[in-house]
């Protein structure tokens, strides 16, 4: 293995035993979490203590596994399409209902492009409709909620993590709708940062470069996660760490989720490997 790599695990394992369980008696609700991203933060969150943890989705078996997988004493898995208000709603209620209080909502699920490599002279209005119901007006709709029933819950505060993108901050071409539902989650976590930092909830973004996901596999053509892996390498300022994993992102919404970034509110963490985003679609 690539002495660097090492280095790096070994201080990982050390900081991670330091400072184990983090979130230790914590609800949780998260959005996507049957694949990806949203699945490796159910993981690593059940590893820190999390008391229950709620994972949202649309692919009931593959959630439904994962649950399984992690323990279901301490996951469970629900069915909630983040495109309507009235499933958020029921899966913000039932949480609180089911295990008294709602912590941390990870704010995750999201889409790619139905019509990759549109310029704007032909972009078509119309199929960009699910992708800002999921990826804008579907975080609007988990930060509202889950914001009430944290109000409600009385000064126990709470943390709010969207996943924004690195493209949020870095348009490319070809990905009009895509970069601005994500430049306005970005503008979301500034909003509702302010209107909520007077009742102690935070709300901060996570913003990934390339990770290898189903997503990205289906947005790039590529054939498995292996070769994604290689080319968000090749697009890496830190090749040497090897490629930028789910488990690096989770990681990231861990600390914004914990007391270890208590005062930190209205942000956006970019967790990208230094990337070259010049690169980060064969198109
Ligand atoms: P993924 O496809 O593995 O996970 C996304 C999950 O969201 C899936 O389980 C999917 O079923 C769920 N989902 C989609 N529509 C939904 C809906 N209407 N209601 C509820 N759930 C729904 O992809 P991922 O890469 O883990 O993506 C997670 C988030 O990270 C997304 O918001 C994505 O835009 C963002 N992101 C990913 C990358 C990357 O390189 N992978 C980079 C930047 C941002």
């Amino acid at each position: 293995m690539h002495m660097l790599i090492k280095q790096i695990m070994m201080a990982e394992k050390v900081g991670n035993s330091l400072n184990h369980k983090k979130l230790e008696g914590k609800v949780a609700i998260i959005t996507g979490g049957a694949s990806g991203i949203g699945e490796a933060t159910a993981r690593l969150f059940a590893e820190h203590g999390a008391r229950a943890i709620v994972i949202a989705d649309i692919q009931d078996v593959l959630g439904q596994n994962v649950a399984k997988s992690i323990g279901t004493e301490q996951c469970t898995y629900m069915h909630c399409d983040v495109t309507n208000e009235d499933q958020v709603k029921a899966l913000v209620v039932s949480t609180v209902k089911n295990f008294g209080q709602l912590d941390i909502m990870f704010s995750n699920a999201g889409t790619i492009t139905e019509k990759i490599s549109q310029t704007i002279l032909d972009f078509d209005l119309k199929a960009s409709d699910r992708l800002f119901a999921i990826n804008t007006r579907g975080v609007v709709a988990c930060v509202k909620h889950a914001a009430r029933a944290m109000v409600r819950g009385g000064l126990k505060g709470g943390s709010i993590i969207c996943t924004g993108s690195v493209l949020a901050s870095f348009a490319l071409p070809q990905s009009i709708d895509y970069v601005m539902s994500k430049r306005a989650v970005i503008g979301l976590v500034e909003s509702a940062s302010k209107d909520l930092g007077k009742y102690g909830i935070r709300v901060n973004c996570v913003s990934p470069g390339g990770v290898a996901t189903p997503l990205t596999c289906r947005a790039s053509n590529f054939d498995s996660v292996e070769e994604g892996e290689k080319f968000f390498m090749d697009n890496s300022r830190l090749k040497g760490c090897g490629p930028l994993k789910v488990e690096n992102i989770a990681n990231a919404v861990l600390f914004l989720a914990s007391h270890d970034s208590l005062l930190i509110t209205g942000q956006n963490l970019v967790v990208d490997s230094g990337f070259n985003a010049h690169g980060l679609t064969k198109a």
